[in-house]
């Protein structure tokens, strides 16, 4: 029987490990993944903090999936514009969308769209140089910074804005970012949880590397912790580590980062900007969920980032469901022929690993489904003859290769990973070898 063909809607962890799972089934597949960007690995690149090399050595696995016999990167194509879910079904066997949670969940209170307050996700694709994002100018030059939320993008965003600029060369920050963050006359990172401590979803590591940075003290409020009691091993050791920086003398760094709970914003104020916050005091409920209390205060600032949480969108024509923000689906079969993997199957929830095993099982129904099922024979070639008369000007890995070579090259007489090409033209030149700078 002919291979299998499907094709992969995303280049994130998901994708990879959804391709990684189709390419060693026990018969042929051939997969094509569809990827927006010239460039793959989704939050791998994206999203997971600069001043975490390790985390972003994951790549490496899914180097070796794009090595296999059968894969084929489509970079630079977008679903939507370039070619159709619609084309897709026709042109697959099966297709898979790992797209991911592509907005942020909003707060829903007034001045929330002021100038000044930010959702973190634009914050942390600018600082990692999406493309998209590269115009936003950022003004830190203010003297605190708000971060709602406690999970572990918060702890990013609030980190990444006490680094010194020591701290920050060696990493591939984009340079516009280095500069910004380097020369911020920020004094006061203030990080709100709406429910107490034991409540926080970020995780311990990230949680006590706050503890050893350079310029800035953490200070976490003893009063918070009384009476915490740990809801899992998580919550357990974070209030450990929470009790030791409590304890903590601050030892006059430049910078402060607090660590505040039991409040949730009212509402943003200010002129034509940002210029102060306003937060409620809130109490746990025995179902351990935020109540507020009267007690509301007010907390000058200049900048406000939204940490709340990624949310899905939509895909047209496909069952969505509003609450969960995610593509309805069962173990991640949405309909025939038609599948979903990582953020879009089960919400922004888990760590980079944790996809795996979810891009497993949808591989599992979907060779279930399909295995013995005949084929649409739509090969390759004809996929390659719909975009040539469309016009797109797709990034295979080859030029996924040759950006990476680019960026690599320019980070190392700097003593950096890679100095990240950052616009669409740079990304594009370097992908059709015509990159000459780096
Ligand atoms: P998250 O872990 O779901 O945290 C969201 C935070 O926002 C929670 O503290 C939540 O509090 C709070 N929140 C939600 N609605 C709120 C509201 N209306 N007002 C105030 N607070 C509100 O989401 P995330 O930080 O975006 O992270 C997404 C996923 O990526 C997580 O699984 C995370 O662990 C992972 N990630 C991992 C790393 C890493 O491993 N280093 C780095 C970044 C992200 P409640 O609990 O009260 O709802």
């Amino acid at each position: 029987m002919s291979p299998l063909r499907v094709a992969v809607v995303g280049s994130g962890p998901a994708g990879f490990y959804a391709a990684g799972a189709l390419l060693s089934a026990d018969v042929p597949v051939q997969v094509d993944m569809f990827e927006r960007l010239p460039t793959p690995w989704g939050l791998v690149r994206l999203g997971v903090a600069p001043d975490h090399p390790k985390l972003k050595t994951v790549s490496k696995a899914f180097e070796r999936i794009a090595d296999r016999p059968g894969f084929r990167l489509l970079g630079n194509v977008e679903v939507g514009r370039d070619i159709t879910p619609e084309d897709l079904a026709r042109l697959y066997d099966a297709v898979v969308y790992a797209v991911g949670a592509q907005t942020d969940r909003r707060l829903g209170i007034p001045g929330e769209d002021l100038p000044g307050s930010w959702p973190a996700t634009e914050f942390v694709a600018w600082y990692n140089g999406h493309p998209d994002y590269q115009d936003l100018v950022f003004d830190l030059n203010v003297e605190r910074a708000i971060v709602i939320g406690v999970g572990n993008v918060a702890l990013d965003v609030a980190r990444m804005l006490a680094l010194t600029p020591e701290e920050l060369a060696p990493t591939d920050t984009c340079d516009a970012a280095i500069a910004a963050i380097g020369g911020a006359s920020i004094k006061e990172i203030v990080v709100v949880g709406r429910r107490g401590p034991a409540q926080a979803a970020f995780t311990t590591p990230e949680l006590a590397e706050l503890g050893d940075l350079a310029g800035a003290d953490v200070i976490v409020d003893a009063a918070d912790l009384e009476g915490a009691e740990s809801t899992d091993t998580n919550s357990e050791r974070n209030l450990e580590v929470l009790r030791e920086f409590a304890a903590r003398e601050p030892s006059g760094k430049p910078k402060r980062l607090v660590l505040k709970f039991f409040h949730s914003p009212v509402a943003i104020l200010g002129e034509r900007r940002v210029e102060s916050i306003e937060l409620v005091r809130n109490v746990l409920d025995e179902n351990n969920r935020a109540v507020p209390t009267e007690d509301r205060s007010m907390l000058s600032c200049g900048l406000v980032f939204r940490s709340v949480g990624y949310r899905g969108v939509a895909l047209p024509g496909v069952p969505f469901d509003e609450r969960a923000g995610v593509i309805a689906n069962e173990g991640g079969r949405v309909g025939p022929g038609l599948y979903v993997a990582g953020w879009i199957k089960r919400g922004p929830t888990g760590v980079i690993g944790t996809n795996k095993k979810d891009a497993t099982e949808t591989v599992e129904l979907l060779l279930e489904d399909l295995r013995d099922a005949p084929r649409k024979g739509v090969t390759a070639d004809d996929v390659d003859a719909l975009l040539d008369e469309r016009d797109v000007r797709r990034v295979v890995y080859a030029g996924w290769l040759a950006i990476d070579e680019a960026e690599r090259s320019a980070g190392e007489p700097l003593g950096r990973p890679r100095v990240k090409l950052c616009t669409w033209d740079a990304l594009l030149a370097a992908a059709e070898g015509l990159h000459s700078s780096a």
